[in-house]
């Protein structure tokens, strides 16, 4: 049996609820393959059983109290995953769905992410099974003070550094943050994703959404064309897709679904996206307020048929395996022929492998998303030297490391053999600098 197998078979075996997680490891692991059978050496340091365990995960009781007096316990996660390039990095996501699998999923695909961007910063993911959903302004601030009462022991600008993701914005960090202070008397960049008047960076708000659109521009440019014109369809309304709608709009695209966790809403002539900022950012209510204040726009129950809407760039922003085999097949009977993944691991297995054997250029995650981790390095180096750039000097360093993560994922894919898989190629080109770390410091 090979090395990827064997590894992946002891995976399976210690980890056999953990259905996210292995999947995740499988994709990764399995591209893997020819750059490990040109490092033997790897396997005698046992370097792929080492990456897959994580260095640390610490589970934790979350206590609160709701406006009306009840007691509730959440449980709170941080994982550790790899500190071989720099201290553990990656969001805390609060959902009811959040649990051990989707915690070490999200971590191993941070690291490969993390170190795609060329910054030194390691993999971690955190979070807890908490719906913010429904909970008054005080009820979070009570959620993230006690969150934070057990996490900060855990975390530090050197080691550990958290940030937002699904259910946690500007204001759950700001009032972790505040916990932390409090706490640990200390006003450093522990967590990014701050708000501008608290040690925040500019553009770190619109830079997953705003690095989605610009791999997807350069995947277009490396072809001879452009996104003016181009019809797309984006899931999710929430952080990444409004701000990856945002971008593709300026860049002259034609965004005509997007969707929340109830339904989409299609508006063939164009989303308004001032609209959906006013009724997601300022009001948190549902999507389907936006086709009762917009004329020619319909609104639908239920997710999944998003991607029977007709379109050329699909970019799936909401969550993991909401696009599947039928939707992909959909999306390629209907012309698409560029798929950006915003979310973490938004497309199942089936739906990618019929991607590829359609020929659709497939960006993947860890690649078409690292545009928020990146700047948040970029407010990481902004605190810890104490200075602030202009919007435009950190949107001009996004870009490029943008362009630089499409080249070196291209570079990889072609260097063995398989030109056009960036699957392959983001795995192999972020494995590369983490592996060659974890050999340089030994058996640790
Ligand atoms: P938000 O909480 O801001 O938005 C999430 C959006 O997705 C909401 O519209 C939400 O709808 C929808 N959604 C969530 N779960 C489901 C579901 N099960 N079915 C359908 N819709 C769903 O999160 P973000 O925009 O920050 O994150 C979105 C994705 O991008 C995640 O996969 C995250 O890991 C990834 N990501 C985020 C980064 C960031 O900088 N924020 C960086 C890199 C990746 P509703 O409100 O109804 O729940």
């Amino acid at each position: 049996m090979g090395y990827v197998d064997r590894v992946l078979g002891e995976l399976r075996r210690k980890n056999a609820n953990e259905a996210e997680f292995l999947q995740a490891a499988e994709e990764i692991l399995t591209s893997l393959e020819p750059v490990l059978q040109e490092h033997p050496e790897y396997e005698r340091a046992a370097l792929l059983e080492r990456f897959v365990e994580p260095e640390r995960v610490v589970i934790f009781r979350v206590p609160w109290v709701d406006d009306a007096g009840m007691v509730h316990v959440n449980r709170g996660y941080r994982v550790q995953f790899n500190s071989a390039i720099g201290p553990y990095k990656g969001g805390l996501r609060f959902h009811p769905s959040v649990d051990l699998s989707i915690m070490k999923f999200l971590g191993l695909e941070q690291i490969l992410k993390n170190s795609l961007t060329g910054l030194p910063i390691g993999g971690g993911k955190g979070g807890a099974d908490f719906d913010p959903k429904g909970k008054s302004d005080m009820e979070i601030m009570r959620f993230c003070q006690s969150f934070m009462t057990e996490l900060f022991r855990h975390i530090g600008e050197d080691t550990d550094v958290p940030a937002g993701d699904i259910g946690v914005g500007s204001r759950e960090i700001g009032y972790l943050f505040g916990q932390f202070k409090r706490i640990r008397g200390e006003h450093v960049g522990v967590l990014t994703g701050r708000g501008l008047s608290y040690g925040g960076s500019m553009v770190r708000k619109e830079a997953t959404g705003y690095g989605l659109v610009y791999m997807v521009e350069e995947a277009l440019r490396c072809r001879g064309e452009g996104l003016a014109g181009k019809r797309v369809v984006i899931s999710g309304a929430g952080n990444v897709a409004i701000y990856a709608c945002e971008k593709a709009q300026a860049l002259g695209a034609l965004v005509v679904a997007m969707y929340d966790s109830d339904g989409y809403i299609y508006d063939p002539s164009g989303i308004r996206l001032d609209v959906i900022k006013q009724i997601k950012e300022v009001e948190r209510a549902r999507i389907a307020a936006y086709a009762d204040r917009v004329k020619g726009a319909e609104y639908h129950a239920g997710c999944g048929n998003i991607w029977a809407i007709p379109c050329e760039i699909a970019l799936p922003c909401a969550t993991q395996n909401e696009l599947d085999g039928r939707a992909a097949r959909l999306l390629i009977q209907n012309g698409v022929r560029y798929v950006g993944e915003g979310a973490n691991m938004p497309t199942t297995p089936e739906g990618i492998e019929a991607f590829r054997s359609a020929g659709v250029v497939f960006l993947p995650a860890k690649a078409a998303n690292a545009g928020g981790v990146a700047t948040s390095a970029l407010e990481m180096a902004q605190s810890s030297g104490r200075m602030f750039w202009t919007f435009e000097e950190v949107d001009v360093k996004l870009k490029n490391i943008i362009v630089n993560i499409y080249r070196s994922m291209d570079e990889a894919a072609r260097r063995y053999g398989l030109a056009g898989d960036y699957v392959a190629g983001a795995n192999i080109a972020g494995f590369t600098k983490v592996a060659n770390a974890m050999m340089a410091h030994g058996i640790v």
